[in-house]
């Protein structure tokens, strides 16, 4: 995933989850350069994504 603070490109593995600082719960993950907190993606959003981002393929690619 990429932090939607600094931009950093990290693995969701590698980000802090549960850090415990936050309120209520960590249900986020904190990139591991900022610790911004970001939020989790669900599998459907990131799904839903693949098949936009197909449709939006340049001409030629294929
Ligand atoms: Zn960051
Ligand atoms: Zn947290």
């Amino acid at each position: 995933m990429i932090c939607g603070f600094c931009g950093h490109e990290f693995d969701e593995q590698q980000g802090k989850k549960g850090c415990g600082g936050c309120p209520g719960g960590c249900h986020s993950v904190h990139c591991p350069r900022c610790n911004y907190k970001n939020p989790l993606e669900p599998d459907l959003i990131r799904s839903l994504r693949k098949i936009f981002s197909k449709n939006d393929v340049h001409k030629g690619d294929e």
